[in-house]
């Protein structure tokens, strides 16, 4: 049985059957795919989804496992393993999506022609026919970070989901047209962001919590035994303004026009008080960065300011995702800035 064009819809190989490897269970499905696994309460199904992005491997990593060991989820499961090919291009969990195609977690609310925006149309039907009571959707980024949690808001249920993985989740009001932005009013659905690729905390991460998410009986227990979370708010996308040339270093790199401090991404969920420079500045550049938040406007100078070359916070702010990784700071952003929301834990 299919999909009606870019995703399969396959019951789930358990135990020997799932693969020696990730690679195994990739190359099998071959493509976009929804793996369906028999629950002991066949009258409920939650939803998982992984590897929307080809180098974040640790949710795939975690389902693998999950299906070898071949326990019986609490009630079925409907997993969608997505950017299967942009995965396997060599040399393996490399590729964000297969050169020059779109994003595919950036798919799922307007409407994108082509394979990227089928897959993604494919998915969220399938999601919304099994009438999922919940969606965790796995991914890695490039920084030091903790597992935590992004939706759209920060209700019991959604913080629920988060405490099976991470003690943080940060409520954002950004639209970038990803997978759990279009489900939010279909049902409690998050982006659990695992770690830095490739950290075996990070699929350790993945793992315990995939394990709890399929074990518990009720959703509602999930958040009754868990640490309160800290729930971080209103990001702010900082980016470098497309013309700058930038360069990572522990001092000003020559030529460069923003030379953001290497060790930039230790400070991920740390309140950064107002003065912390973060970078140097060129002597011949202008105003390096752009920064944005939910209601489109630019503010990167109500954030930053530039004092004797140097780049320095204007105001407290905890930034999140900052990262090292050149490909990542050009192509997407160089970290978001978000606010502690009052009353929280911590
Ligand atoms: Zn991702």
């Amino acid at each position: 049985m299919s999909g009606a064009s870019g995703v399969r819809v396959l019951d789930a190989p358990r135990g020997a059957a799932a693969g020696e490897t990730p690679e195994a269970l990739l190359g099998a499905l071959g493509g976009p795919a929804l793996l369906r696994v028999r629950g002991r309460d066949r009258s409920r199904v939650r939803g998982v989804a992984t590897l929307l992005h080809g180098n974040e491997p640790s949710g795939l990593r975690a389902l693998h496992t999950w299906l070898r060991e071949g326990e019986a989820p609490a009630v079925d499961l409907v997993c969608f393993v997505g950017a299967v090919a942009a995965a396997l291009r060599e040399p393996g969990f490399a590729h964000r999506m297969l050169p020059g195609r779109p994003d595919l977690n950036r798919c799922f609310v307007a409407h994108v022609a082509g394979a990227e925006g089928e897959v993604a149309r494919d998915a969220l039907r399938l999601f919304r026919e099994a009438r999922c009571e919940a969606l965790v959707d796995l991914h890695n980024n490039t920084g030091h970070n903790p597992a935590y949690g992004v939706a759209t808001s920060a209700d019991a249920a959604v913080a629920g989901l988060t405490a099976l993985f991470g003690e943080r989740l940060i409520v954002s009001d950004l639209r970038l047209g990803t997978l759990t932005e279009a489900t939010s009013g279909d049902f409690p659905s998050v982006t659990i962001e695992c770690g830095r690729a490739a950290d075996p905390a990070a699929d350790r991460a993945a793992l315990a919590g995939l394990r709890r998410y399929a074990a518990l009986e009720r959703l509602e227990a999930c958040a009754e035994n868990a640490p309160p979370l800290v729930v971080l708010e209103r990001p702010v996308r900082v980016r470098a303004r497309s013309e700058v040339r930038l360069a990572f270093g522990d001092a000003p790199v020559p030529g460069a026009d923003l030379t953001l401090t290497r060790d930039i991404d230790r400070h991920n969920f740390e309140l950064l008080p107002s003065g912390v420079a973060v970078g140097w500045v060129g002597p011949e550049a202008s105003w390096p960065l752009e920064a944005h938040g939910g209601d489109g406007r630019e503010v990167s100078r109500d954030w930053f300011t530039l004092r004797d070359g140097l780049l320095e916070t204007q105001r407290a702010a905890v930034p999140i995702m900052m990262t090292v990784d050149m490909a990542v700071a050009k192509s997407d952003c160089l970290f978001y800035l978000v606010q502690r929301r009052e009353g929280s834990a911590r």
